[in-house]
């Protein structure tokens, strides 16, 4: 059947940061592609599917994907909407994909299910930095940072060079089924 999530997040700006949300994620979903619970798929608002990541690595350490074992999967982004000022950004992103029951091929006791028990998501974003760009520092605009389901909350994000504050996420992205 075919399925619908609703990711959304919101974060909080100082009066010197400059944000942008990127617009890729990496979402724990259960493949019935690869018939395994919580695999990381990474998803691309332009791509027709994901890419599952089929690496035997647990969600906690998935900065670290072996992306050798990937394959492609049902599932993409159909909306990705981004919002706010100089205050507050909200990002809502949704999935659709397709879905059926199974139990893990390598964990025969674990149920799939819609939404997958190891609800986490990744999303990534790059924020500058007002006092580095206004004192004409070329590198005001900062890396690629991202922010995920695991981390303590709130996160607190200053500015690589000069450390003025420039984001903090109050808590998790949420993450539910929609109809
Ligand atoms: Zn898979
Ligand atoms: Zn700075």
């Amino acid at each position: 059947m075919l399925s619908h999530v609703e990711v959304t997040a919101r974060v909080a700006l100082t009066s010197v940061a400059h944000f942008v949300w990127s617009n890729r994620l990496e979402y724990a979903h259960d493949c019935f592609v690869c018939r395994r619970v919580g695999r990381t798929v990474s998803l691309h608002p332009n791509a027709e599917n994901g890419l599952c990541h089929s690496s035997e690595r647990r969600l906690e350490w998935q900065d670290d994907i072996d992306v050798a074992g990937a394959h492609p999967a049902p599932i993409r982004v159909t909306g990705f909407d981004t919002a706010g000022d100089e205050t507050s950004q909200r990002l809502r992103c949704r999935l659709a994909f397709w879905w059926s029951p199974f139990f893990d091929l390598k964990r025969p006791d674990e149920r799939a299910s819609e939404l997958s028990e190891k609800r986490w998501v990744r999303l990534h974003y790059r924020v500058g930095c007002h006092v580095c760009r206004d004192a004409g520092h070329d590198d005001w605009f900062g890396p690629q940072n991202s922010v995920q389901s695991n981390q303590v909350w709130p996160v607190t994000s200053s500015c690589q060079r000069c450390d003025t504050e420039l984001v903090t996420v109050a808590g998790p992205p949420e993450i539910n089924l929609v109809g």
